[in-house]
């Protein structure tokens, strides 16, 4: 069946789950296996009494349960409201450290740090200025980023986040021009083949009676870092063995025979020469901003651009006379491609094992395997540093943010083993007395093993008797190695009825699909689309556990301005409709019927789906509501006492007169002014109230929208965020070049993991403390991370704080603590524990720092920022924060040297170019082609990215396509996204995550766009097509392969953009070549990296 074959597709590197893993081999115990390899934690050599079986994630092979399963469930009503059930304990005595007034004093978000704290006189470097003005000093800056609010949001009214992206919602279905945007004016009966308002609905015969309508009552509403690790050389002096051209060492300006003389050396392909290149860029002398490609128009100055730079718009316009013309060599500084490849080549042939405190895993972009052996895998937490300062002083003197991209359910490569799950019985998993952590790898056993110290705050607790084991000679338990939460990183335990609401145990989950069926919903397909797909996709639901068949129920409703529920109780012959138009007071008009089991409701279901096309088939509605939507799915979950999910299709701005209705306020002139920031708020709280509602009773709300203009997202989205849930956009839905992304976001959205009615909440050794978070969520305290819904592609950034000081010895720890009902309905908790050095000296500091990490929590910290501040005011801060660590590095790590000098630290040496990435993208620094819906859209997905979804979306993936190799599996060496780097004879594919480009030279060999497009010459390729055509030669499969491997690793189906070279789209492509200046007037890499050289000497000097 091909749904499930591109459900699969979904875990991260396309392959399917394995079965699970589980303690089967003879010889369990704890014995050595002969033949097994020694290794410091052993195997898990056989089933462990205690221990259940664990459930895979997913995977085809599955057993039934054979305990486990829910209890039965009462027929009490739930109390609607506050849950009693507490991850952390039965109440606040028990709920984290008691009665601490440090904790109750501290700040409920992350304040920002003081740069004042940055030392001003530094002597080391002279006050060099070759590069223009310093009219910002230090100090300037200094005040302006003490100015600075964005650390002061509260993390509860985080906003939502986004959909469609760029160049898929910006053109046009028709047309081939792609200035048209979602953003135009709304009109309220869209186009002029539009329906007239007020055509009542036409009410749709059914076979079956319907139920008479029927007002129900509310239904209540530790190890040291081995020598042989690789760690940078303190100062920034070039590693031994990388490249020459990769230097983290960099003169500038360099002398004239050296990087700045004479033509670029550098472009890999010479097509066409290009004029020569202008000997000055007027708004930046001393540098020539870009290197005159090897084909194209000449890229010198752009008058129209906006300031040189984001934030220091009187750069490079100082008085004086320039300097000489001169260029840096975009190869003479640090690439991405190389780095990218370094680590690759040194660091993917090993697997990565986590038995060493404070290890820096390899990069996300290299394939590595993880061995578990004491700390959480890499894949589900990443740091910006891996030791952190003892100190809170040092930490601000560094400006090294210092936190965690956590990503508690994420899919396992085939080769690597799930969690496993343990179950304690009715005492539940053992915690600290105190701060209530869970046991873990680090927790010290003393007295014999009859009582045990945390690591987390020092509490003594006595080992329950049934716990007890002894200890050998070394002080470890004997059951070490049988134990996973005494010797991995990563585990689960199973929760007692302790942790469920009202102390019961959950039912299984329910999914809701709820389909607009307006005008242009109908029109366009959508609704015959969705209706069929569902007959079939609705075999493939999460069965999250040992089950045959998901447990999970699902029910119907349709809308415009009134909402229609179907009764499709097996028992029926026909579905049955029931309408209320009273979206004011919404309720659901039927339970018993509404909530089915798909096997046991199929006939019915399937002709329910069948109808719904013909019904509205005829409709003319084109008013929508939105609101009462979620209000009715909300409460069908609260009547059936379950947590949930709604997948709402939905098209246009709800206009109709309900609650939730909005009004076109789309206005792209506030960009740039300190009013934009209200694009990105919603344009009423009601929604914010809802999502409230929403997460208390675990109802996760997933949007996919299909708009033809602006529709809101910022407002219709906040839900979606504020409950966990995702939001996919397909702007100018066409059926013909958009279904496919479209279902296929569908299946993956239905068919993966997720937890439901989920609390998080991240423990740390004293001396540090969580204070921030970013992602899709909802708190209503500072500690807990509330979701109605967790899924496997979703992450939470941390940051954290000192509250006093850490040890070199001791080092700090984390422990992550997820509760959550998994989709078989088990509540389950799910632990990750990390281990970090602390370091007194900032060099280690430096050295074990993780840019791709840091860029991910900056974009978030910025993308939260635009808020509340104007987007300017975010941007400078960024580069001020950036411009104080590499400053702070400089002062104190690196060996003297010229002031002239760049001078990066080894790990950060990609920070330039990644921060400029973030600059400028569309939320920072939008292009004229990106809508306001887009800006939302993006913001709320970045804010759930990974850390290697925020790499590949900020810096794309660029890939020569005539260099592949058809013989071979290994992709294309990747090149730098810079236009110079093309060549007019050559094919290029470019991914982010959301889109993939296909790029054309326009003197590509006539044979190979035959091959690759079927088309016997360049103009006939045609930029319309959604999918390449499957031609049977080896290129044009080697081709397809790359880009289903590709597709294959992102979380979303990417869009499949044609682009020809010269052609009216190129636009769009070159959006995405972002070593270049862009339209939208964001600053070169060359431009930049030189710009944060001069704030780091103004710092300095
Ligand atoms: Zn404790």
């Amino acid at each position: 069946m091909s749904v499930n074959q591109q459900a699969h597709t979904g875990p991260p590197y396309g392959q399917p789950q394995p079965a699970y893993q589980r303690y089967q081999q003879p010889g369990y115990g704890g014995q050595q296996m002969p033949g097994v390899p020694h290794s410091q934690y052993g195997v898990y050599n056989g089933p462990m009494p205690g221990y259940q079986q664990p459930a895979p994630p997913q995977g085809p092979l599955r057993t039934p349960p054979t305990s486990g399963a829910p209890p039965p469930t009462s027929g009490a009503l739930l109390p609607v409201g506050q849950p009693a059930y507490n991850q952390f304990g039965q109440g606040d005595v028990q709920n984290g450290i008691p009665a601490s007034a440090v904790q109750m004093q501290r700040p409920s978000v992350s304040q920002p740090f003081i740069p004042g704290s940055t030392p001003t006189s530094i002597s080391q470097l002279s006050s060099f200025q070759q590069y223009g003005p310093s009219p910002t000093g230090a100090q300037q800056l200094t005040n302006h980023m003490a100015g600075m609010t964005i650390g002061s949001v509260p993390t509860s009214a985080a906003p939502p986040a986004g959909v469609g992206y760029g160049p898929s919602t910006s053109v046009p279905p028709a047309s081939g021009s792609f200035t048209a945007t979602g953003s135009g004016l709304y009109t309220p009966y869209s186009s002029s083949q539009g329906p007239r308002p007020g055509v009542p609905l036409a009410q749709p015969a059914f076979s079956g009676p319907p139920l008479s309508m029927q007002r129900l009552p509310s239904q209540g509403s530790g190890a040291p870092r081995p020598s042989t690790m690789q760690s940078p050389p303190l100062s920034g002096q070039a590693l031994a063995g990388l490249p020459a051209s990769q230097p983290n060492h960099l003169a500038s300006p360099p002398p004239p025979q050296q990087a700045m003389s004479g033509p670029h050396p550098g472009p890999p392909m010479t097509g066409l020469q290009g004029p020569p290149p202008p000997s000055t860029h007027p708004s930046q002398p001393g540098y020539q901003i870009q290197q005159n490609g090897s084909f194209g128009q000449v890229r010198g100055p752009q008058p129209n651009y906006g300031g040189a730079y984001p934030g220091t718009s009187n750069y490079g316009s100082q008085p004086g006379p320039p300097p000489p013309p001169k260029r840096l060599d975009p190869d003479s500084i640090p690439s991405p491609i190389q780095v990218i490849e370094d680590d690759r080549n040194n660091r993917g042939s090993e697997p990565f094992v986590t038995g060493v405190r404070g290890q820096v895993p390899p990069l996300v972009t290299t394939n590595f395997l993880v061995k578990d052996q004491g700390n959480a895998s890499p894949r589900y937490i990443r740091c910006t540093s891996y030791n952190i300062p003892c100190t809170s002083d040092m930490a601000k003197q560094s400006q090294v943010p210092l936190a965690a991209v956590i990503k508690p359910l994420a899919m396992l490569p085939t080769e690597e083993t799930p969690p496993y799950l343990v179950d304690h019985g009715e005492s539940g998993p053992i915690r600290c007395n105190r701060c209530k952590a869970y046991m873990c790898p680090f927790m010290q056993f003393i007295e014999g093993g009859r009582r045990f110290q945390c690591c987390f705050c020092s509490c003594v607790t006595e080992v329950p008797p049934h716990y007890f084991q002894h200890l050998d000679h070394t002080g470890k338990r004997v059951d070490f190695y049988d134990r996973p939460e005494l010797s991995l990183g990563s585990y689960e335990f199973l929760a007692t009825v302790d942790y469920c609401k009202n102390n019961k145990f959950p039912d299984p989950p329910a999914f809701i699909f709820m389909i607009d069926v307006s005008y242009n919903a109908v029109k366009s397909g959508l609704v015959r689309l969705i209706c069929e797909e569902l007959k079939s996709l609705l075999d493939y639901l999460p069965r999250g556990g040992n089950l045959e068949e998901s447990a999970i129920r699902v029910g119907f409703v349709t809308y415009n301005k009134v909402l229609h529920f179907y009764n499709v109780k097996s028992s029926l012959a026909q579905p049955q409709m029931m309408v209320v138009s009273d979206v004011a007071d919404m309720f659901v008009p039927l339970l018993d019927g509404f909530l089915v089991n798909v096997n046991e409701s199929r006939a019915v279901i399937t002709s329910l789906l069948d109808q719904i096309p013909e019904m509205f088939a005829d409709t003319r509605e084109t008013e929508m509501v939105f609101a009462p939507v979620i209000q009715a799915g909300l409460d069908a979950l609260k009547a059936a006492e379950c947590a949930g999910k709604l997948f709402i299709f939905h098209t246009s701005l709800p206009i109709a007169e309900a609650p939730g209705k909005l009004k076109n306020r789309d206005d792209k002139k506030l960009i740039n002014t300190d009013k934009e920031k209200t694009l990105f708020q919603p344009q009423t709280n009601f929604y914010s109230n809802l999502a409230k509602d929403c997460v208390a009773q675990g109802c996760c709300v997933d949007l996919f929208l299909f708009p033809n203009q602006y529709l809101d997202v910022a407002t219709l989205g906040v839900v979606t965020y504020q409950t966990g849930g995702s939001i996919y956009k397909y702007s100018y839905f066409q059926l013909e070049t958009d279904q496919e992304r479209f279902l296929n976001d569908l299946r993956r959205d239905v068919q993966k993991e997720v937890g439901f009615d989920a609390v998080m909440r991240v423990r740390t050794s004293t001396g540090i403390r969580a204070t921030d978070f970013f992602g899709a969520f909802y708190m209503s305290n500072t500690t807990d991370v509330e979701l109605a819904g967790l899924d496997c592609d979703k992450t939470i950034t941390v940051e954290f704080k000192h509250d006093d000081k850490l040890s070199e010895d001791s080092g700090a720890l984390l422990q992550c603590a997820l509760l959550y009902t998994s989709s078989a309905g088990q509540r389950r908790l799910r632990i990750h524990n990390l281990s970090l050095n602390c370091c007194t000296q900032l060099a280690d500091l430096y050295r074990n720092c993780e840019t791709d990490t840091l860029i991910n929590y900056l974009a978030k910290y910025a993308y939260r920022g635009v808020l509340n501040n104007p987007v300017k005011t975010v941007r400078d801060a960024l580069i001020n924060q950036c411009a104080q660590i590499l400053a702070c590095y400089r002062k104190n790590c690196a060996s003297p040297s010229s002031a002239g000098q760049l001078i990066l630290p080894e790990c950060m040496k990609l920070l330039p170019v990644y921060l400029n990435c973030v600059l400028k993208s569309d939320v920072l620094q939008p292009g004229p082609e990106v809508s306001t819906d887009d800006r939302a859209y993006i913001r709320q997905l970045v804010t759930s990215m990974d850390v290697a979804e925020t790499n590949v979306f900020f810096y794309p993936r660029l890939l020569p396509l005539t260099k592949v190799d058809v013989d071979n599996d290994a992709l294309p060496a990747a090149i730098r996204n810079s236009e110079e780097r093309l060549s007019k004879g050559d094919m290029y594919l470019l991914e982010n995550g959301l889109n993939i480009f296909v790029w054309v030279g326009v003197n590509v060999q006539q044979g190979l766009i035959q091959n690759l497009f079927g088309v016997s010459s360049f103009s006939q390729i045609s930029n319309t097509m959604s999918t390449l055509p499957i031609l049977e030669n080896p290129f044009s499969k080697k081709v397809r392969s790359i880009m289903d491997m590709l597709q294959a690793q992102r979380s979303r189906y990417m869009k499949l953009i044609i682009v020809k070279q010269e052609d009216k789209f190129e636009m769009l492509f070159k959006h995405f070549l972002v070593e270049d200046k862009s339209m939208s007037g964001g600053a070169s890499y060359v431009d930049f990296l030189c710009h944060m050289h001069k704030e780091i000497r103004q710092l300095l000097s």
